[in-house]
């Protein structure tokens, strides 16, 4: 049985998820800690709760999402996990830094690639890798259908969808990724998104606007 600990981190107000079961083997989602106060606060929640960080997943590579990715790899001695073609996001995440204002050590180490259909078992726990491009060109969710919720990193967000304007975006290729990866889920599906608060998929194909 999975817990699921959320923080928002970074001006940008990224979405950070720590998943972790009854052993206190821990996942952690895009690190978007920017500041070392965040840091801390995240390091804290995971001595203070006994956890032992297991894997470092991206939904994607926007600079948001990956602030953290170096220090959470170096402070536990973990191994990127994301999708092939976030590869080259990851790259210019620091590029976009200096864009923004917020200059970030980026991760350098080595890779796992992750693709649709990919089992990740932490523990009993298994969530399942869902490609969904379109605000990204190798954006993935983290579903597990046992106990009905969805990471959905900035595909869907609460009444909103994630953005296409960014290098590698299309507004067509992201809509059919909702429609035909999304929602297909249960009504049921707990939605913990890169922004903002969670919501279900039945309420957002009931009242999201942009669908
Ligand atoms: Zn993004
Ligand atoms: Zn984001």
């Amino acid at each position: 049985m999975l817990k699921i600990k959320s923080f928002v981190f970074s001006p940008i107000q990224e979405n950070t998820y720590l998943l972790y079961n009854e052993f206190n083997q821990c996942a952690i989602i895009d690190p978007g800690c920017y500041f070392d106060a965040e840091k801390d606060e995240l390091v804290g929640f995971i001595q203070k709760s006994g956890l032992q960080p297991q894997m470092l997943l991206n939904t994607h590579c926007h600079l948001d999402h990956v602030f953290g990715n170096k220090f959470i790899a170096d402070t536990y001695g973990l191994t990127l996990q994301l999708h092939e073609k976030e590869k080259a996001v990851l790259q210019f995440a620091p590029t976009s830094g200096l864009m923004y204002n917020m200059p970030f050590d980026n991760y350098t180490g080595s890779f796992l690639t992750l693709k649709e259909g990919d089992s990740i078992q932490l523990g009993d726990d298994e969530l399942k890798v869902i490609e969904a491009p379109g605000h990204s060109p190798g954006h993935i969710c983290f579903y597990c259908a046992s106990q009905n919720f969805i990471i959905s990193g900035d595909v869907l967000f609460y009444r909103s969808i994630g953005r296409t304007d960014l290098p590698g975006g299309n507004h067509q290729t992201l809509l059919s990724s909702i429609r035909q990866k999304l929602f297909v889920l249960p009504d049921e599906t707990l939605v913990y998104s890169g922004h903002g608060p969670a919501t279900t998929i039945g309420d957002e194909k009931r009242e999201n606007p942009f669908l």
